[in-house]
């Protein structure tokens, strides 16, 4: 969900202060995060037969800024973290990579932050090692949508060079398609030109990447939803073994503090916001319909919970793990 790589803090530093951006994470020495990483950086669970482990990237302390919320104010955005036990200081954005072991694959989904996105972040390969889940091995990579924090770790830092030049990586067809028409970039929004251009001289040298139309079956026992508003070609993904399923949401809700609690917020990082609310609404709507477990992107580590009808919004209750 995230607009800004580490280059793009050095290359428009003014443009990140008139955002609202902490500039002291391009100038300053190392940043001091606040939040502790979890003790144990991994964690997994079971989804009927197929096992899932939560891999954490690192985390984005994301300074306030009026314009992140188009219809909250700063104040509202705090007290949606307090209600969530959270710190008001900040928004808490965490990054958590999901790796599912069904049907004799190890299927990546989404790929970190590829310690491109916030110096905060940029543990997934290191807690992946830890995990005893061996990157070689990894036999394909679902891609949700072309936001930074999820696929600057296919990507090596200033090369460019394929982080897994050998695994088949899955994406919409239609995030493709968006991301790498020459004409979108005189349509973007300033702050995300400079992603675009990455992607148009990255992803079509690579061989590896397949397109898929709709909701196909990209894995075994896992299937895109269609989630669009986020990106044009958001996907969320649906993993389904015997009886049980778990909704990986990515970042159709992406902070659940607020997007979950208040599912009508329209988020600076939705392209389209009206659309991007509808998709949270169906899917939390049919999380709760068939009463499975979700996880997210950005939700708190590990990330996994069951969803439930709360006032005017949703809550989330995590895991115990
Ligand atoms: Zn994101």
């Amino acid at each position: 969900m995230l607009n800004f790589s580490r280059r793009d803090f050095v290359v428009s530093a003014g443009l990140a202060a008139a955002l609202g951006i902490n500039t002291r994470l391009v100038v300053g020495p190392a940043y001091a995060q606040k939040t502790p990483d979890p003790q144990k950086p991994f964690v997994t669970y079971k989804v009927g037969s197929a096992e899932v482990t939560a891999i954490y990237d690192g985390i984005w302390e994301k300074p306030h800024d009026p314009a992140f919320i188009a219809n909250a104010s700063v104040d509202d955005v705090k007290a949606a973290m307090v209600k969530a036990g959270l710190s008001a200081d900040f928004v808490s954005i965490p990054f958590t990579v999901a790796v599912v072991r069904n049907g004799g694959k190890t299927i990546l989904c989404d790929s970190g932050t590829g310690g491109q996105v916030q110096p905060t972040a940029g543990k997934f390969m290191a807690n992946l090692k830890a995990a005893g889940i061996d990157a070689a091995k990894i036999d394909v990579i679902l891609i949700s949508h072309f936001h930074p924090d999820h696929i600057f770790g296919l990507m090596e830092k200033d090369t460019n060079k394929p982080v897994f030049g050998n695994t088949e990586i899955v994406v919409s067809d239609v995030e493709y398609k968006f991301w790498n028409d020459p004409a979108v970039i005189d349509r973007l929004p300033e702050a995300r030109k400079p992603l675009a251009r990455r992607i148009q001289a990255v992803f079509p040298t690579w061989k590896n990447i397949r397109q898929v139309t709709g909701e196909s079956e990209v894995a075994p026992g896992i299937r895109f939803v269609s989630s669009p508003g986020h990106t044009p070609g958001h996907r969320a993904f649906h993993l389904s073994s015997g009886n049980s399923q778990l909704m990986l949401s990515n970042d159709t809700a992406y902070v659940p503090a607020l997007v979950v609690a208040n599912p009508g917020w329209h988020g600076q990082y939705d392209q389209d916001g009206v659309m991007a609310e509808a998709s949270r609404r169906a899917l939390l709507d049919r999380v709760i319909a068939d009463k499975i477990m979700i996880c997210g992107y950005h939700f708190p580590f590990p990330g996994a919970g069951t969803i439930a009808k709360d006032g005017t919004g949703y809550a989330l209750t995590v895991m115990k793990t």
